[in-house]
């Protein structure tokens, strides 16, 4: 039997007496398989940190049978794909970011969806608005975005996958996919966000006849307790361990995944609900995917972003991701700060909290100016990663007023560190990315770290599984901007990466591993990072603490969102500033929360701590090989 399966092969035997089909079972028929769920295990050995106990538990199987921190990351994120099918899978993209301990290198994968080759520059235009008037028209609803054939990018997950482990792994893909094939096989047990998430999704979901017949079994969502199975995915996933991602690229699955986003699988009895605004109708319009654009897609090899930050060395997700430069940059602006100094009789920091928004807020301006796909915008990410550069944006930060937001972006092409004058404000934008997708931590033994952030952009990707294969297809390019501009670098053109803020980063304190971390949460994914890093670094917080502190992001919009408990502890200390804090969420989710991070911290010697959220959504996972107080 070979390598990992076995960890797994009774558990399965006993559940196959009491399951014989269907996607969801009663408790009673249940898989004992409950694991205990900790936010924070500290060790030796090997350690994990996801959102879930089941791709924890998967990574550490991996790790305690000999196998290496990319080999257990890819195990754990295919574990995801089961057990979190509405935030990453097969049918999304990621950066996935490797700390090498032999050659003590960072390099990272570009894993992120493709806009296909024949997607017009107009694709999100609704024709019904162009008229002699405005004959440039207006973009569907973001709403109507959402649940198209026409926002699903080429996914990038399954070659991230195998060039992760081509580059750094042990074990083929089909030896890393037996974890997730186990647990895609038995079932594992619905939890509350599970639940909650597919209620938020219900409606959409209903629309898709291949979505409702996996997520809505009998008309509703699996209930709490319940044992949720998802044959058609541990098939598909059979299929990638047989043929590699050929079978995915090509052949008859890269068929099936083009017919699906060129002609959705709507059910033809649904009709939107009556609701305040409208429901759009779905789906807006079918995409432009071929089973070439499938065929060409590669994952790219990177390299990483990299700024110095108190003597630390930060490396981050490079363009097209905005992660590694926006967190980057942001770092170089507090760097002359002394924010830890900045602390009241009382503990309180309300003055380094200000600097936190307001150096987000000014590297979010260079991000929306200045970032998108390089292969297809000149990207300076050299000037927003360079010292200098964030030493002259710093002198727009007051340390006693908050900008007037948006502040405008800096001028890569001539920078000496000194004050230019000061720009006027712009007029605000909207930030309308969402919250979702997952992120995963892995450390083994010899010293390899891994971060991987992966993604099908909103919770629920595009609402469309495809058919008989137990995956939804992601709804990425959504994150391009909706209506062209030829001076927007994440304007939408064919062949083209959307611009990410997936920030996976790795941070080294003398050449050695110090601290790994990400977040989901869309564009909130560069602020949670980077406050995360300032909690840990600046403010005194252990790893757990830094985490499960409450959150704000400043995007470089009028209002600070941030979390009931932030506001609660904050709003009163920073509104003399000037900052005003509006709650956290959106349409599509029910929690007001930011991010829901994972980390690792190593050291001293050999010792890690990996950290989850203790709370956010539902809590995660942190495991380590061999736990030690
Ligand atoms: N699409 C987002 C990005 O790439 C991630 C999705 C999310 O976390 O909401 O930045």
């Amino acid at each position: 039997m070979p390598y990992v399966r076995r960890q797994f092969a009774a558990v399965t035997a006993a559940l196959a007496m009491s399951v014989t089909s269907g996607a969801v079972v009663s408790p009673a028929f249940a898989d004992p398989r409950v694991i205990d769920k900790t936010a924070t295990a500290t060790g030796y050995g090997g350690a994990v940190s996801t959102v879930d106990p089941e791709a924890s538990a998967a990574a550490i199987e991996v790790l305690r049978e000999g196998g290496n921190a990319a080999d257990a990351a890819v195990a754990a994120a295919a574990t995801l794909g089961v057990t979190e099918p509405y935030s990453a899978g097969i049918g999304g993209g990621g950066y996935f970011v490797f700390y090498d301990a032999k050659t003590g290198e960072v390099s990272t994968i570009d894993g992120r969806e493709t806009a296909p080759a024949a997607m017009p520059r107009d694709a999100f235009i609704d024709p019904s608005t162009i008229t002699p008037e405005k004959p440039a028209g207006s973009p569907y609803s973001f709403a109507a975005l959402v649940s198209s054939g026409v926002s699903v990018g080429v996914p990038g997950t399954p070659a991230t996958w195998e060039r992760a482990l081509e580059r750094w792994g042990t074990l083929s893909l089909g030896e890393a996919l037996e974890p997730a094939i186990e647990v895609a096989d038995r079932g594992f047990v619905v939890d509350e966000t599970f639940r909650q998430q597919t209620l938020d999704n219900a409606v959409r979901f209903s629309a898709f006849t291949s979505t409702s017949s996996l997520f809505l079994p009998g008309g509703d969502a699996p209930a709490v307790g319940s044992v949720f199975r998802n044959d058609d995915l541990a098939q598909t996933y059979g299929l990638l361990a047989k043929e590699g991602t050929q079978g995915f690229y090509g052949g008859p699955l890269a068929a099936e995944i083009a017919a699906t986003v060129q002609a959705p699988p709507k059910d033809p009895t649904w009709t939107p609900p009556v609701s305040q605004p409208p429901f759009p109708p779905l789906p807006v319009p079918p995409g432009y995917m071929t089973t070439a654009d499938l065929a060409a897609y590669r994952a790219l090899d990177q390299a990483p972003t990299h700024v110095e930050y108190r003597g630390l060395d930060v490396y981050g997700m490079a363009p097209s991701s905005s992660g590694g430069t926006t967190v980057g940059e942001a770092l170089n602006i507090l760097e002359p700060f002394n924010l830890s100094e900045m602390r009241n009789p009382d503990g309180t920091n309300p003055e380094a909290l200000h600097h936190y928004l307001e150096a987000s807020a000014l590297a979010f301006a260079d991000r929306a100016k200045y970032v998108g796909d390089p292969a297809f915008v000149d990207v300076p990410t050299a000037a927003l990663t360079d010292p200098v550069f964030g030493k002259e944006r710093a002198c727009q930060l007051n340390p006693t007023v908050a900008a007037l937001k948006p502040v405008p972006a800096g001028n890569v092409a001539s920078y000496d560190g000194a004050c230019p004058a000061a720009a006027a404000a712009l007029t605000d934008e909207k930030d309308t990315e969402n919250i979702s997708t997952t992120n995963l931590t892995v450390a083994d033994k010899w010293g390899n770290v891994v971060e991987y952030t992966l993604t099908i952009e909103q919770t629920g990707g595009s609402g469309i599984v495809v058919p008989d294969r137990g995956f939804l297809l992601n709804n990425e390019l959504t994150d391009f901007s909706t209506v062209y501009d030829p001076t927007d670098p994440n304007r939408l053109e064919p062949g083209k990466r959307p611009r990410s803020s997936m920030s996976p980063t790795i941070i080294l304190k003398e050449g050695e591993p110090f601290l790994a971390l990400g977040s989901p949460g869309g564009s909130t994914i560069i602020t949670t990072v980077l406050q995360t890093i300032l909690n840990r670094v600046d403010l005194g917080m252990s790893i757990p603490a830094a985490l499960a502190a409450p959150r704000a992001a400043q995007r470089n919009t009028v209002n600070v969102t941030a979390e009931p408990e932030f506001i609660t502890a904050y709003g009163d200390q920073l509104a003399p500033y000037g900052h005003k804090l509006v709650p956290a969420g959106d349409a599509f989710t029910s929690a007001a929360e930011i991010g829901a991070a994972t980390a690792i911290e190593f050291g001293p010697g050999k010792r890690m701590v990996a950290a989850a959220e203790p709370a956010r959504r539902g809590g995660g996972s942190a495991m380590v090989v061999r736990p030690s107080p």
